[in-house]
């Protein structure tokens, strides 16, 4: 079984405690994870903080290139981080959206985000005078991420933080760490001491990270409950935010669709990594003329697909990460049907051994439907019929989250009339989910506060500072 230290100052540590960390697939131990104390975390905020200035006084393009050498050595070794990520998430290794395609994606993500510039921008130069807009990075930012795309999500954070100048401490959720702990060694060996951390325990890691005095801004993915914590948490030392929490994307399927073509692309936008994915589509509301219809093509597109252990040949979809979001999903599936939930496929268990739960698919009427009004997070999709354009606006935006949504139409134009009234930051049409380095993303309402990627999610990363001659 391999070991897992945490890296402070370049430098690998070891704990006296340490935490378990299973397979979601076989119940199996993965390995044991490092557990920080308190004290630890001062020292490996304290590597970051030394390791700011040098790192903040290195050109643009000299960090660029740190970047790219980052992307080089996670492609070197994509494999092993890939098996990690199988075995303590649980998504397949060789599916097209599993772990393969995860890390793909993260170095795809990277090797993009490298090529963004912060330039000066020159607001006025006349003979009154020349002020110039000037991007200085924050100092030590604090990344704490979720279980659902360890590595992914982790990038999203750490790329755009170091490429403007700031150094980075990493914080993995509890139930995925080791793939996170194997990253952070990589971008080691390529990045000046102190430049990137980790840390790993409990959830108390997290609470402190966000009022630490010495951390200026924490970069949150994960629940609105824990979200909000952070926001208070980080109040005292007026730390920047940028928070991207729970969503409950609701897609529209307007009448003018062919069921049967859409259905793999409905399928993968709501059941991608098992639903457990911020921006899966969670409810689906469909033209009565065509509901049934939807239904079917959907329900038999289901039944192809195959789920299992990450390293089955053919799976496609793994289990649910973990015991607590198991009984999540059971209890709102098992709810939906109590309040007039019709299953199509799958349903609740009623005695659950181990985490995998069939792909379950629940016709609704009632937009009250527990189901519908709260974020699953796992392999089940509520499908509710609707009579008109304004009826199915109204029902996406009756609920708390904001995060995306999708139109599925063969009319653009009016796909994007209606999308231009969802209220979430954004809006997908004939396709859901597919966030992409150039297109900032990020929620409304309780789905969040500022966004990540393109250039907006770069300068989330600065202070402005106008020099004024
Ligand atoms: P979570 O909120 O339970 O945990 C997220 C992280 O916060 C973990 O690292 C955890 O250890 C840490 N944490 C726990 N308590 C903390 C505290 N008091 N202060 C600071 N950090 C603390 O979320 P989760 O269960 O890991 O992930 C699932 C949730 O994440 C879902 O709601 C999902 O929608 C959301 N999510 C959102 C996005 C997005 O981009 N909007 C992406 C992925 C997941």
């Amino acid at each position: 079984m391999k070991n897992y230290h945490l890296i402070s100052n370049g430098q690998a540590i070891t704990t006296l405690d340490t935490f378990k960390v299973f397979n979601p697939s076989t119940s199996e131990l993965v390995a044991e994870a490092p557990k920080a104390t308190l004290e630890q975390l001062n020292s490996i905020i304290q590597s970051a903080r030394d390791a700011f200035p040098q790192w903040s006084s290195l050109t643009h393009s000299e960090r660029q290139n740190y970047i790219n050498k980052i992307a080089d050595v996670l492609e070197q070794n994509s494999e092993e981080i890939a098996k990690i990520i199988t075995k303590e998430q649980g998504k397949p290794i060789g599916a097209s959206l599993g772990s393969m395609f995860e890390i793909g994606g993260a170095i795809a993500w990277a090797r993009y985000t490298a090529t963004l510039e912060t330039p000066v921008k020159v607001l006025q130069d006349d003979e009154n005078g020349r002020v110039e807009l000037h991007r200085r990075p924050l100092g030590v930012v604090a990344s704490i991420t979720p279980w659902n795309w360890p590595v992914l999500i982790a990038i999203w954070h750490i790329i755009p933080a170091l490429l403007t100048g700031n150094t980075v401490i990493c914080k993995p959720s509890p139930y995925t760490p080791l793939s996170t702990l194997r990253m952070i060694e990589l971008m080691n060996s390529v990045l000046p001491k102190g430049v990137i951390n980790s840390v790993t325990g409990g959830d108390e890691l997290g609470a402190a990270l966000s009022n630490h005095p010495e951390i200026n801004k924490v970069v949150f993915t994960g629940s609105t409950a824990t979200g909000k914590k952070v926001m208070s948490s980080a109040a005292d030392t007026l730390k920047h935010l940028t928070l991207e929490l729970g969503g409950n994307d609701a897609g529209i399927v307007l009448p003018d669709c062919d069921p049967e073509a859409i259905a793999p692309g409905l399928f993968w936008g709501a059941f991608i990594n098992n639903g457990q994915t911020c921006a899966a589509m969670k409810r689906l509301y469909v033209h009565r003329s065509i509901y049934d219809q939807v239904c079917t093509s959907l329900t038999n597109f289901a039944k192809s697909i195959k789920v299992g252990d990450g390293f089955e040949e053919g799976a496609e979809l793994g289990p649910v990460q973990n015991q607590m979001q198991f009984d999540i999903v059971n209890r709102l599936v098992k709810q939906s049907v109590e309040q007039g939930g019709k299953v199509l496929l799958g349903g609740p268990l009623d005695n659950p051994k181990g985490l995998f739960f069939p792909i379950t698919l629940v016709a609704i009427e009632d937009n009250q439907n527990p189901l519908v009004q709260n974020e699953q997070f796992g392999p089940a999709l509520p499908i509710i019929p609707y009579d008109t354009v304004e009826e199915a606006i109204a029902m996406a935006n009756d609920n708390d989250s904001g995060l995306g949504g999708s139109v599925w139409s063969t009319d653009k134009a009016k796909a994007a009339s209606i999308a231009a009234k969802l209220e979430c930051g954004s809006v997908w049409i004939n396709k859901h989910g597919a966030v992409q380095p150039n297109s900032p993303f990020g929620g409304i309402k309780s789905s969040g506060l500022g966004v990540e990627f393109g250039e907006e999610g770069l300068l989330a990363n600065t202070n402005i500072q106008c020099i004024l001659s």
